[in-house]
């Protein structure tokens, strides 16, 4: 008995001394190696990692961001990598970025863009909703037609398409309004001035381009204004500040017209337009685009026709200019 127990207790020894020599190896043989995994993609072997938790962080962040160039929303990568753990192999050559190229290579990118549409047509595209929004804003400032069927769709897509800037993209969408304005109001017919007479304000020219009739009284009817030859869309710059007091469609003869008064009497109009950029009481700035010249009205040809006003009667603009 005395025997039996002598012998288990070296036994029980020996397998403690086997069980921490066992612990003591171990470790040292952790310290010397780091766990290697060897990673394979649908069965193909593709290498060996040395660190797989950064691999994955870098397949996981390129699944969520892309390369970082432009609009990529995510990565599909119907396929991931398996690791298995494969201790002691000396000589190991890892190649941690040879695997990850391969890894994204089969991934499909998401773009996300933002799309204006028309009536649930897609128009044109823009990179942020923040892009998409001055879009519709510039548009409700310019009282486009077209404002109420407009809409911003967040898009997820797998081709890329052509960006529109915000400019770009405004011009294109923009529909002038057909707005009829029953009565000329505020537009009274002008009588013909003779000489000069100080208006008290410099006036810039409101389109840079030439002269093609002048003012005065010829082949016995009076031109009130200067006309100014340009192609339709050219900008129509207000040529001294002010506060627009017509902008609409004038019956008489001037088609799209704008009316600028600049105090004591003294008003700038802008005759012929194609589009009309302001509004009634808007404070407009010397220089600022009010209008794009155009051939409306009793008007034969593109052309900006510009009255330059005292109480209403019209003065020479070639004093002015
Ligand atoms: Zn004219």
């Amino acid at each position: 008995m005395r025997k039996f127990i002598i012998g288990l207790r070296t036994s029980i020894k020996i397998l403690a001394l086997f069980i921490v020599s066992c612990i003591i190896v171990l470790t040292i043989v952790m310290c010397i190696y780091k766990p290697i995994y060897s990673v394979s993609l649908n069965g193909e072997m593709l290498g060996y990692s040395k660190d797989k938790a950064e691999l994955q962080s870098r397949i996981l962040e390129y699944i969520e961001t892309g390369d970082g160039s432009g609009n990529i929303a995510f990565v599909q990568i119907d396929n991931m990598p398996e690791y298995k753990l494969c201790f002691l192999k000396r000589g190991i050559e890892t190649n941690d970025e040879e695997i990850f190229q391969k890894v994204v290579s089969g991934g499909k990118a998401y773009y996300k863009y933002y799309a204006l549409s028309l009536d649930n047509e897609e128009k044109l595209y823009v990179s942020t909703f923040e892009e998409a929004e001055k879009v519709v804003n510039g548009l409700k400032e310019k009282n486009s037609d077209n404002v109420d069927s407009l809409s911003i769709v967040e898009k997820y897509v797998s081709e890329k398409h052509d960006l529109t800037d915000v400019d770009t993209a405004i011009s294109s969408l923009y529909k002038e309004k057909k707005v009829v304005v029953p009565k000329s109001s505020g537009v009274k017919v002008a009588k013909l001035g003779s000489g000069y007479k100080d208006i008290g304000i410099k006036l810039i020219k409101p389109v840079s381009a030439t002269i093609t009739s002048r003012f005065g009284s010829r082949w016995g009817s009076n031109h009130k204004g200067t006309d100014f030859g340009a192609p339709t869309g050219t900008s129509i710059k207000a040529a001294a500040s002010g506060t627009v007091t017509y902008a609409g469609w004038n019956s008489g003869g001037f088609g799209y017209l704008v009316i600028i008064s600049h105090g004591n009497g003294v008003q700038t109009y802008y005759a012929h337009c194609s589009s009309i950029l302001t509004k009634v009481g808007a404070s407009v700035s010397q220089g600022q685009v009010i209008a794009k010249v155009g051939n409306t009205g009793r008007s034969f040809g593109s052309h900006l026709h510009f009255e330059v006003r005292v109480n209403d009667v019209a003065y020479n603009p070639e004093n002015y200019l």
